[in-house]
């Protein structure tokens, strides 16, 4: 395979250097807030009993070669999806139809959709929803065309708690800095100037986002002042993302009043006002005579079962669902996002069959279209349709197997089978629950190498790196306008080639960013 640069990149370093540059980057990271709160395996408890220290977010050294083409296939068909998203979540029985293949051996879709289900009975009495997207792609070196092409194929699309907004736009800014100032003094200099290295507006478009609902949303009938909320998991370590953008919000707005709440408080902490409308109030925690009336939900939690423990917490997501709140993600949403959905839409129509991408963007252009299916890949379903059938063959043979990855309607990383361990993994479940995964063609970018700094030291070698870009959009479930579509920024994410997975609050991947190629 070639390689993406011909030159030896990254440059050589001499152990002095390489020192210099830790030293540099762990200064500018505490400068900007590029941090986590730290791991307990780095920092112990015992070691910070008042939760005092955080530490650089794990990031490369230098900004990862990434083809310029496949940038910018990810930045034009952003809008076209963030379109289709909300088109898809307001198709509610083509949801149906995406829950009812997985429902079986999923309990946690299955008890999204009651809650939906629930709160449609009622009536929902907010139509306005609001995405901030993001969608992730992998560099496909295709071989077979001459020359050969790279291209961005889509590895998820994301609809709940979509992260890591706030730190890409510092990392950018980082390698910006480094650039500048560092890699020109290095023995095999990189000259100032020579990296083409894309502009980010990560939080600034996210936190538009946020603050476009916020102003969609009326003032309070009740003479509360309205207010954003934050709903955030206990414990979490990834916190100055979050808190970036709320930083932002208080720079463009700083007359709204923006608050973080642990999901697990949410019963405790707001109330449903007794009126047809059903705001959600927000209680001030150490000031519980003080009430806001909350304009827009942003769901940081939520998204996984260990959120759910009890059906206290299930009931808790239902509270907030019924409410007048802007929902980011509405229950719809959120299931929009799942990979049985992702499969359905990358699933090319019969011959002769109009495509389903096509019945969701009726206003885009058929150009439009055409760029977005270009970024889907091969993806099965696992049901006992011809096709499933199929996809069942390859997974349960242990050579074919290792060209795919299973993955299960979950999110957040550390779900997702790989290769070889598909044929045992299915053979452990019950047969009825393979509906509920999809296979999935595995990526295999062309190798790029990087030298990662994490928990103070640098590991080198060969690099994988994951495209997200971000959207957002306002949208009304009910007339189908779109108040708000727009392009939010990006995040490259890198792991270790030898990685599987690339979560960086998971401890698998670092934060990156593109020199462009
Ligand atoms: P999650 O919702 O848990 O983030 P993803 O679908 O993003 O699930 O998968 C997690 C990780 O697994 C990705 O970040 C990527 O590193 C790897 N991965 C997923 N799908 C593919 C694929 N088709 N090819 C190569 N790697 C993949
Ligand atoms: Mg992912």
């Amino acid at each position: 395979m070639s390689s993406l640069t011909s030159a030896v990149y990254p440059p050589t370093l001499t152990d002095a250097e390489t020192d210099h540059l830790i030293n540099i980057i762990k200064d500018w990271s505490a400068g900007n807030g590029l941090e986590i709160r730290p791991p307990a395996a780095v920092i112990p408890a015992e070691a910070d009993p008042k939760g005092i220290a955080a530490i650089n977010a794990p990031v490369t050294l230098f900004p990862s070669p990434f083809p310029r083409q496949c940038f910018a296939q990810g930045l034009t068909v952003q809008t076209t999806y963030n379109e289709l998203y909300a088109a898809v979540s307001r198709d509610e029985k083509f949801i149906e139809g995406t829950v009812n293949e997985v429902i079986e051996g999923d309990e946690f879709i299955k008890n999204l959709w009651a809650i939906h289900q629930k709160v449609k009975a009622e009536g929902y009495t907010q139509t306005l929803s609001l995405g901030l997207f993001r969608s992730d792609y992998m560099v496909h070196h295709d071989t077979n065309s001459n020359p050969t092409t790279f291209q961005a194929k889509q590895v998820e699309f994301n609809t709940i708690a979509a992260s890591f907004g706030g730190l890409s736009y510092f990392t950018s800014r980082l390698h910006k800095y480094l650039s500048a100032r560092e890699y020109p003094l290095l023995k095999n200099a990189i000259p100032s100037g020579m990296m083409e290295l894309p502009s980010n507006n990560s939080i600034l478009g996210l936190a538009a986002g946020i603050e476009t609902a916020y102003h969609a949303y009326p003032p309070s009938d009740l003479g509360h002042t309205n207010c954003i909320l934050f709903l955030v998991q206990d414990g979490e370590r990834n916190v100055f993302d979050q808190r970036h953008l709320e930083y932002r919000l208080a720079e463009v707005a700083p007359q709204v009043p923006v608050f973080r709440l642990a999901f697990s408080e949410i019963k405790k902490h707001t109330s449903i006002a007794g009126t047809p409308k059903r705001q959600l109030l927000y209680h001030l925690p150490h000031q519980p005579g003080k009430t806001f009336e909350v304009a827009v939900v942003y769901l940081r939690a939520g998204y996984g079962p260990g959120d759910y423990p009890d059906e206290a917490a299930w009931d808790a997501r239902y509270h907030i669902e019924r409410s007048l709140a802007i929902k980011c993600p509405t229950v719809l949403t959120q299931l929009a996002g799942t990979k049985k959905v992702q499969q359905v839409l990358a699933t090319p129509p019969p011959e002769s069959e109009p495509s389903i991408i096509g019945q969701f963007i009726t206003s885009a252009a058929v150009s439009q279209v055409m760029e977005l299916s270009k970024t889907f890949t091969n993806i099965y379903p696992m049901d006992t349709s011809p096709a499933g059938l199929e996809a069942r063959k390859k997974a349960l043979d242990p050579k074919l197997a290792e060209a795919y990855v299973l993955k299960p309607q979950r999110e957040g990383g550390g779900n997702n089978i790989y290769r070889g361990a598909i044929p045992a993994y299915l053979k452990s479940i019950p047969e009825s629950h393979w509906s509920s995964y999809i296979l999935m063609e595995l990526i295999t970018p062309p190798p790029v190498s990087n030298l990662i700094l994490r928990n103070g030291s640098v590991e080198k070698g060969g690099v994988i790196c994951e495209l997200g870009i971000y959207g957002t959009c306002l949208w009304d479930q009910q007339t189908a306008e779109i108040h708000h579509n727009e392009l939010a920024g990006y995040l490259l994410r890198t792991k270790g080639d030898k990685s599987e997975e690339g979560g960086v609050a998971a401890g698998y991947g670092c934060m990156d960013s593109c020199c462009l190629v």
